[in-house]
C-alpha cells in the first residue's frame, strides 16, 4: 500500500540526500566578469560591482588617507612653484 509516508522521494530529493545539496549556479558580475556570491547597487539600482571588485573601508580611515594625499600634492605644488622660482 502507497501511503503518504512511503513515497518513494523525487530523484532530486533523492541526489541531494546522496550528493549533498547542488551547487547554485554560478552568478558572473556584469562590470568584472568575476564568478561573485554578492551584487552591489547604487542609490539608482545600477550595478556598481561585486564582493570580489568592490572594497570598503572605514570611513574615517578613508579620510585620514584622502587628507594625507591632498597634502603630499600640496606640497609638491609648493615644490614645483620653489624650483620654477630659481630657474626665473
Ligand atoms: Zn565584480
Amino acid at each position: 500500500m502507497v501511503t503518504l509516508t512511503n513515497l518513494p522521494d523525487a530523484p532530486w530529493i533523492r541526489d541531494a540526500e546522496l550528493n549533498g545539496p547542488p551547487e547554485p549556479d554560478p552568478v558572473y558580475c556584469p562590470v568584472c566578469g568575476e564568478d561573485c556570491s554578492e551584487i552591489y547597487f547604487d542609490k539608482g539600482g545600477n550595478v556598481v560591482g561585486c564582493d570580489y571588485c568592490i572594497s570598503r573601508q572605514d570611513a574615517g580611515e578613508w579620510a585620514a588617507e584622502e587628507a594625507e594625499k591632498a597634502r603630499e600634492i600640496e606640497e609638491d605644488r609648493k615644490c614645483d612653484e620653489r624650483r620654477l622660482g630659481d630657474d626665473w
